[in-house]
């Protein structure tokens, strides 16, 4: 890296904003799995628009490559360094405006999520992105990997929830598409590039958000179902009986078991040792006659076999209680020995067969292995780990062979390699294997558009 450049950008950003600290970079450098860290020359951080496309103007000048970090809590290494400038939004931690009218917050990319959903509540409204690294994942980061979460299945994912953006394009200028419209056709929707681009086509600074209405009525479920198969007959009751479905989530017993192992202070909301335990929460704009629904759905579901347990969380505490389980999941299997993380989708009809046969193709290419499933049934998204059968070396898990069976087991349903974490670098190797040629040449073509020299994220997605 070349020391004019350093000279300018700490000229630029002043001590606040550059630093060549070891100590203080060092945490932006390891990720959330424990990967080998990252490496960077400096660490620049600017506080506004206006500094972050001089970051990028004067990277570009200089032909230095950027990798941009929000929360660092992405599962797929693409904001960490590899001797790139380190770019972090954390700085950019404003709430520029809360408008229950329009139904819009504005946030700069820094912000919290957390801090999103109170200013949100504030403002007597909502904001309905929900996922367990909430207290650290920022705008930018989520927009960047289009973040999805437990409350998909009502809300959809970041991509549904963003009305605009302001971003810093690869040359410096700043791309201002900031509005709060919900109807706007008048070309292409340029937003829509940004979001899930992991950082290689632009730096995204602020983003316009959609708020809703505060439920009124909310109620979380636990049930326990033998099977797969029953566990989306009882997504369908939940659904139809109740018109309320907010979130569907599930776990197979091999990550209850191990998370109840690992987690302090973790419990079982239904005791026993059922396959599949199902967290179901219900919103509705009024809490009458919610509850009354919820157990017709839940009574039906048990008298027709389709469940063999249930029960309804009876206060906020008992819900927390509930929801711990399914946040430590991930928390819960990391301590036990060399695995694979896959984070795939199918359509929802298919779940029981990607479990079925991605089960029984990576029991052919390590016996023994334990399999963790969880995750966001309701919109086909199951989180699904491989680890290294017990006891067994951890040196000799045939990593690369599971990732292959697990992920050829979604494609050949019609399902994707990578549902809402992104490709990041390490699953930027396979996608070859799953996306079309003509798919790769489009992405390729708006890479180079976008960024002909190459200086945002360029080891990340393509
Ligand atoms: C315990 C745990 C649970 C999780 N659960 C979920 C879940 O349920 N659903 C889900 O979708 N994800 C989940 N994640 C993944 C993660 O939280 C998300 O990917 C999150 O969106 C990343 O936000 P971040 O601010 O930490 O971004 P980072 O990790 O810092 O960055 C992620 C990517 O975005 C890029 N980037 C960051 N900021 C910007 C910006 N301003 N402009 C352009 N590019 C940028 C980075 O270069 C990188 O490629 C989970 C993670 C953990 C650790």
């Amino acid at each position: 890296m070349s020391a004019a450049l350093y000279e300018r950008l700490a000229a630029r950003l002043g001590p606040k904003g550059f630093t060549t600290d070891a100590q203080i970079i060092a945490p932006h450098l390891q990720d959330w799995r424990g990967r080998p860290p990252g490496a960077t020359p400096f660490l620049a951080a600017p506080a506004s628009t206006e500094e972050v496309a001089a970051v990028v103007r004067l990277c570009a000048e200089a032909g230095a490559a950027i990798t941009p970090q929000g929360g660092n809590t992405g599962l797929v290494g693409g904001q960490i360094p590899q001797g790139e400038v380190l770019l972090s939004l954390k700085r950019m931690n404003a709430i520029r405006s809360v408008d229950p009218v329009d139904d819009a917050l504005v946030a700069e990319a820094g912000v919290v999520l957390a801090r999103v959903q109170e200013a949100a509540a504030e403002a007597d409204r909502l904001f309905p992105l929900s996922l367990a690294s909430e207290g650290s994942a920022t705008i930018g980061g989520l927009l960047s990997t289009n973040a999805g979460g437990v409350h998909v299945v009502r809300y959809g994912m970041m991509r549904e929830l963003t009305l605009g953006l302001e971003v810093v394009l690869a040359d410096g200028r700043i791309l201002d598409a900031l509005k709060s419209l919900r109807k706007d056709n008048t070309g292409y929707d340029l937003k829509q590039l940004f979001i899930g681009a992991e950082g290689t086509l632009g730096i995204i600074t602020a983003a316009s958000l959609k708020l809703f209405p505060r439920p009124r009525g909310r109620a979380l479920a636990a049930a326990s179902v033998t099977s797969a198969e029953n566990a989306l007959r009882l997504l369908e009751i939940a659904k139809t009986r109740t018109g309320a479905l907010a979130a569907f989530e599930i776990m197979n017993r091999c990550v209850i078991d191990m998370t109840l192992k690992n987690v302090r202070n973790a419990r079982a909301p239904i005791a026993g040792t059922f396959p599949y335990l199902a967290l179901i929460e219900f919103e509705a704009a009024s809490a009458e006659g919610l509850r009354e629904r919820v157990e017709i759905a839940l009574a039906e579901a048990l008298e027709t076999g389709i469940a063999d347990g249930a029960v309804i969380a009876e206060s906020e505490g008992q819900a927390k209680d509930f929801w711990f389980l399914r946040e430590m999941a991930s928390a819960g299997h990391k301590p036990e020995g060399a695995q694979i993380n896959c984070d795939i989708s199918v359509p929802v009809s298919r779940i029981p067969r990607f479990l079925e046969t991605a089960g029984a193709a990576a029991e052919r290419v390590c016996p023994g292995v334990r399999i963790v499933a969880f995750g966001h049934a309701g919109d086909g998204n199951i989180h699904y780990s491989l680890i290294q059968p017990e006891g067994a070396d951890a040196a000799a898990f045939p990593a690369a062979a599971l990732s292959e069976a697990a992920h050829d087991a979604a494609h050949a349903l019609g399902g994707s390699i990578s549902a809402e974490h992104g490709i990041g670098v390490s699953r930027k190797g396979e996608l070859p294997r799953y996306k079309s040629g003509e798919a790769l040449d489009l992405m390729r073509a708006l890479k180079t558009a976008l960024d002909p020299k190459g200086v945002l994220n360029p080891r990340a997605l393509i």
